[in-house]
């Protein structure tokens, strides 16, 4: 689960880290008050949305008046935003956060994440901050420094130090101690909230030496949210693609992908496997779709549902392997769903496993129309070439 900015910022600023002050607004006539309260100019005016590349898609102004942050804010609010990682439609902005601007002298990047290989989390720390990480990654790798926590030790004070010494310019004594105080507050915010990303890009120090976040993201562990209640207020659904929220809705493993091949699938192996080999047939999948093992008759009726409802599908393939899901609950699924909505492109079906023949029988008994595969193979070569 993602956290917008300003959510982000008032859980460090709770555990100590500083950030500039800011304050929400979801209508342009909320500005004044909020531009009263907040010091400026300059102020930010901050697209907030689950994306970055915000500041180079338009989504991050720094303006002079109050005037120009009212205009700021409505070429906003409302809007679409494109960046980098949106897509070429972009994404509603439905909040703005207005900001104190900092004057900045230098900007860090500070992250922590799990390291999958090392089974443990990672801080990330860069002097080469306010660019994408990616980009740093590529061209100056060394310029990208990694601390390892052991969990039994938490986060040690000498960590830090490996990573503030490497400074170049190095950084006055205050600096430092402001630096060591994030990063072991990053830690706690990380451990706190069982989440699977804290970054601040950029982290800043100012002209007066001051550090402040002024850039947050946190991504909380799914897995966790049964235990950190407090925290699904912070979930924003309208950030969320709407098939993709349908699907959750219903327990179903729904990931929209850029392609046009619908898929259902049982099984995230067997899932992936088919997104192989759509693209190996030289087709793109429009989803990742795995209906899980125990799924019943409304959740499979749903899964094909969403893929109906998809405009850029140009053909389905559904593979399904019976194990405990049998095929022909499967089957009358399908045909629950192809009543409520019309299947106006080719479906491809390969079933095999626990009662095949009566899945096989339901459906060559309906008046669905549809071409059977032998083999997962052969099924993506026939969905693949309905798009070609
Ligand atoms: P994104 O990463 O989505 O582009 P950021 O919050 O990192 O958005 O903002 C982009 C840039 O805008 C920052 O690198 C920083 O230079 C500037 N900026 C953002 N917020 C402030 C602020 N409060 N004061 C001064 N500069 C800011
Ligand atoms: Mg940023």
């Amino acid at each position: 689960m993602k956290l917008h900015e300003f959510q982000a910022k008032d859980i460090f600023r709770k555990s100590g880290t500083p950030v500039p002050d800011g304050q929400l607004v979801t209508a342009s006539d909320q500005v004044s008050k909020a531009t009263q309260v907040i010091n400026g100019p300059p102020w930010v005016v901050k697209a907030q949305v689950h994306a970055g590349g915000r500041g180079k898609g338009g989504g991050v102004k720094v303006v002079q008046s109050t005037y120009d942050v009212v205009v700021a804010t409505e070429a906003m609010l409302g809007k679409p935003l494109v960046t980098k990682q949106t897509g070429p439609d972009g994404v509603a902005v439905n909040q703005v956060l207005i900001e104190e601007g900092v004057e900045i002298d230098r900007e860090f990047y500070l992250s922590m994440v799990v390291d999958r290989s090392m089974a443990m989390p990672t801080m990330i720390f860069s002097q080469a901050g306010g660019m994408e990480i990616e980009e740093v990654a590529a061209k100056t790798p060394d310029l990208i420094l990694k601390e390892h926590v052991n969990p039994i030790t938490g986060w040690l004070p000498s960590q830090a130090g490996n990573l503030i010494y490497k400074l170049d310019p190095p950084a006055p004594p205050e600096v430092r101690k402001s630096l060591m105080a994030v990063m072991a507050n990053v830690y706690k915010v990380f451990l706190n909230n069982d989440c699977s990303l804290v970054e601040i890009n950029p982290l800043v120090i100012t002209k007066d030496g001051k550090v402040f976040a002024v850039d947050a993201k946190i991504t909380i562990d799914d897995n966790a949210l049964f235990r950190q209640k407090a925290l699904l207020d912070l979930d924003d659904p309208r950030e969320k693609d709407p098939l993709e929220l349908q699907a959750e809705k219903y327990n179903l493993n729904y990931i929209r992908l850029d392609g046009n091949i619908g898929a259902m699938v049982n099984g995230a192996g067997l899932a992936m496997a088919t997104m192989d080999v759509i693209k190996m047939a030289g087709a793109e999948p429009a989803n990742f779709l795995d209906v899980g093992g125990g799924a019943n008759e409304e959740m499979i009726s749903k899964g094909f549902e969403i893929i109906l409802q998809d405009r850029r599908v140009k053909a389905i393939l559904i593979n399904i392997f019976g194990g405990i899901l049998r095929c022909d609950v499967l089957a009358r699924g399908v045909l629950a769903a192809a009543k409520k909505k019309r299947i106006r492109v080719p479906l491809i079906v390969r079933l095999e496993g626990t009662n095949v023949e009566e899945g096989r029988k339901i459906l060559q008994n309906s008046d669905l129309k549809f071409l059977v595969a032998k083999d997962l193979a052969e099924a993506a070569e026939l969905v693949a070439k309905q798009v070609s």
